[in-house]
């Protein structure tokens, strides 16, 4: 009967470890906040008014060592204006299938257009749906921001955006957009 103590000893193991504190975490259901510094999915940002941050300059495509980034720079005019500056990204694709969270980008980035979410659930079940395009990558219209494109806050210039003295979309920049999207339904 040598067995018999053993296998009480392996009881008693399971046993104790009933009434141990839980560590398993109900996830999906409770997520879990993520450290403030958090490298998440990417996002590109906007200015108060509405108009993009980034200006197509491609030194975060340069600055990846995962080739994850891919961009095409194009130039604003008065017709079509997309950010304060000369250009804008017209095609930005980040491919998450490469990417390794380092962040080198977002540091690379002159203008703070790029950063980091505290998304993290990016699995999916097919490689392409993992190429995240520009519209999945832009920050959503916030209040008081007119979607571009459109043209600059009156008497400002591309500094003046950078300097923070645009805080949103003036009367003039709403009042156009609305004419134009009138103009598209007709
Ligand atoms: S986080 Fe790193 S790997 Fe991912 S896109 Fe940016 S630079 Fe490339
Ligand atoms: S996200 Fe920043 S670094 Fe990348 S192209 Fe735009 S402005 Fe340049």
């Amino acid at each position: 009967m040598p067995e018999m103590p053993q296998a009480a000893k392996g009881f008693g193991v399971t046993f104790k470890a009933m009434f141990r504190k839980v560590v398993t975490e109900s996830y999906p259901e409770y997520k879990r906040p993520a450290a403030p510094r958090f490298h998440g999915r990417h996002q590109l940002n906007r200015h108060p008014d509405g108009l993009e941050k980034c200006v197509g300059c491609e030194l975060c495509a340069w600055a990846c060592p995962a080739d994850a980034i891919y961009v095409e720079g194009a130039a604003n005019t008065d017709e079509e204006r997309f950010s304060p500056g000369e250009r804008y990204g017209r095609v930005y694709q980040i491919n998450y299938l490469r990417c390794i969270f380092c962040g080198l980008c977002i540091e690379a980035c002159p203008t703070r257009a790029l950063t980091m979410t505290h998304e993290y659930e990016l699995a999916n079940d097919n490689r392409l749906d993992l190429i995240y395009e520009k519209s999945e990558l832009i920050a959503p219209l916030l209040p008081g921001m007119v979607a571009p494109p459109h043209a600059m806050v009156e008497g400002t210039d591309e500094k003046d955006y950078y300097n923070g003295k645009v805080t949103g979309a003036t009367a003039e920049q709403i009042a156009a957009a609305k004419a134009r999207q009138e103009e598209s339904v007709r």
